[in-house]
C-alpha cells in the first residue's frame, strides 16, 4: 500500500488503488473482460473471470471498502438482497436458527420469514432495546444475529454493543446491516462485528444510478462468503463497479453534508407547529440520542416525521414540495421522500404497521446535498395552511 495515512478522507481516494498505475490511468479503467488468460492457477476459484469476483476493478473496491470500516477484508455483490441473501446462505443451513432484530429493512425480513422458513431456516425476533430478554431465544442450533444499525424508519438504534458482546459470549456470529450509517459514521468492526453488510446503491454509491451491495469483516468469513457468491453467481458488474469506485470517493463530504442537512431540517420539523413528532436521533428527544452520540461520528441523513392533519396532511406535503423527489430508496444526492406505509412497508397489515409504531401518515426523508436554506424553505411553504 502506497503511503502512510488512517484517516477515512484520505482512505476514500488512495486504498486499493492499483499500484502502479494501470498505463498511467488516474482513474481505474473498466475491464469490461469476462474471462481472462490462464496463468496457471490450480483451483477453480482462482482463475480470472467476472462471475468470480476477481478482476482488478473487483480486487480495488474490495481493498477500499475494508480499509474504510478497518475491516480484514471486503466483498461486493450485485445488490444490497445479494449480499444479505448470500452471507445468511453462507453462515446458516437446514435446520439452523438466527436471531434477528424485529424491525428489519422490507427485503430482509421477506427473505428470511417466507424464503428462509421454506428452506428449514428458523428465527427468533429480538428486541433491540432489550439485551437480557436475548438468551431466553439461544437454541442449540442458534448460529447467527443479525441488527441494522438504525431501523427504518423510527431510526431505532438498538444496543449495539451488546449485540456484539452476546454473540461473542455465546459463539454466534454477529452480523449488522449499516447501510442507514455508512463506514464514515459508524465502522462495526471497531465495534467487534463480525460482518458488516451493506446496500452501496444508498450512500457508498451516492447517486441514485446503481444497484451494488458489500460485505465487510472477518478473513475467515468473508472467504466462505466469497465462495457462495461464486456459486450463486450474483456478482457486481465491472462497469457497476467502476460507477461504485467513482461515488465511494466523495463519500465523507457528501454524509458529513448530509448529516448537517438533515439535523437542520429535523430542528425546523421540530419546532414547526403542524408538526405532530420528529424521528431523528440527532434530536434529543429522540429515545436512541444518547446511544447514538456515544457510537457515532454523525447522526446521519434519514429522518422522518408525522403531520398532526394525519394521511391527508401527509399527502398534501408531499404534493407540495417542490425538492425532495417522492421515491423509494435512500442515500443519494437528491432528496427523495416517501411515506412508508405506500413504499418500504406497504407489505405489512396495517395491525403490524400500528403495533411497529408505523402510523400510515409517516412521512420519510432522505436528505439530499441541496442547500440547506433551500429545503427549509421548501418545507416552510410546504407545511404552510
Ligand atoms: C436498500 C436496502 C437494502 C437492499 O438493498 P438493494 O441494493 O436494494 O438490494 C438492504 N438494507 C437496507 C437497510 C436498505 O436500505
Amino acid at each position: 500500500m502506497p503511503g502512510h495515512y488512517n484517516r477515512i478522507e484520505t482512505k476514500l481516494i488512495h486504498a486499493g488503488e492499483p499500484r502502479p498505475l494501470i498505463g498511467g490511468a488516474v482513474s481505474i479503467p473498466v475491464f469490461q473482460s469476462a474471462t481472462f488468460e490462464y496463468t496457471g492457477q490450480s483451483s477453480y476459484h482462482d482463475l480470472k473471470y467476472i462471475r468470480l469476483n476477481n478482476t482488478p476493478n473487483h480486487v480495488a473496491l474490495h481493498e477500499k471498502l475494508a480499509a474504510l470500516e478497518n475491516g480484514e477484508t471486503a466483498v461486493v455483490t450485485a445488490s444490497g438482497m445479494a449480499v444479505i441473501s448470500t452471507v445468511l446462505l453462507a453462515l446458516l443451513g437446514p435446520g439452523d436458527h438466527i436471531l434477528t432484530q424485529n424491525c428489519l429493512y422490507g427485503g430482509t425480513h421477506e427473505l428470511i420469514t417466507k424464503d428462509f422458513t421454506e428452506m428449514g431456516i428458523r428465527f427468533d425476533m429480538i428486541d433491540g432495546e432489550r439485551p437480557d430478554s436475548w438468551a431466553g431465544l439461544l437454541r442449540p442450533e442458534t448460529k447467527a444475529i443479525y441488527v441494522e444499525t438504525i431501523t427504518n424508519p423510527l431510526m431505532a438504534v438498538a444496543d449495539l454493543p451488546a449485540v456484539a458482546a452476546f454473540a461473542r459470549e455465546h459463539g454466534l456470529i454477529s452480523v449488522i446491516d449499516n447501510t442507514f450509517a455508512s463506514p464514515v459514521n459508524f465502522r462495526p468492526p471497531e465495534h467487534g462485528f463480525d460482518l458488516s453488510l451493506h446496500s452501496c446503491t444508498k450512500y457508498l454509491n451516492g447517486h441514485s444510478d446503481i444497484v451494488a451491495g458489500a460485505a465487510i469483516g472477518k478473513g475467515d468469513l468473508i472467504g466462505k462468503v466469497l465462495r457462495k457468491l461464486n456459486h450463486l453467481g450474483g456478482t457486481l458488474d465491472p462497469h457497476a463497479c467502476f460507477l461504485l469506485h467513482r461515488g465511494i470517493k466523495t463519500l465523507a463530504l457528501r454524509v458529513r453534508y448530509q448529516n448537517e442537512n438533515a439535523l437542520s431540517l429535523a430542528e425546523f420539523l421540530n419546532r414547526h407547529e403542524a408538526v405532530e413528532a420528529v424521528y431523528y436521533p440527532g434530536l434529543s428527544s429522540h429515545p436512541g440520542h444518547a446511544r447514538a452520540r456515544d457510537l457515532f461520528d454523525g447522526f446521519g441523513g434519514m429522518l422522518s416525521f408525522e403531520m398532526k392533519g394525519g394521511v391527508a396532511a401527509a399527502k398534501r406535503v408531499i404534493r407540495k414540495l417542490t425538492l425532495p423527489i417522492s421515491a423509494p430508496s435512500l442515500g443519494g444526492v437528491e432528496s427523495l421522500i416517501t411515506r412508508p406505509a405506500t413504499t418500504s412497508h406497504a407489505g405489512m397489515s396495517p395491525e403490524e404497521r400500528k403495533k411497529a409504531g408505523i402510523s400510515d401518515g409517516l412521512i420519510r426523508l432522505s436528505v439530499g446535498i441541496e442547500a440547506p436554506e433551500d429545503l427549509i424553505a421548501d418545507f416552510e411553504q410546504a407545511l404552510a395552511l
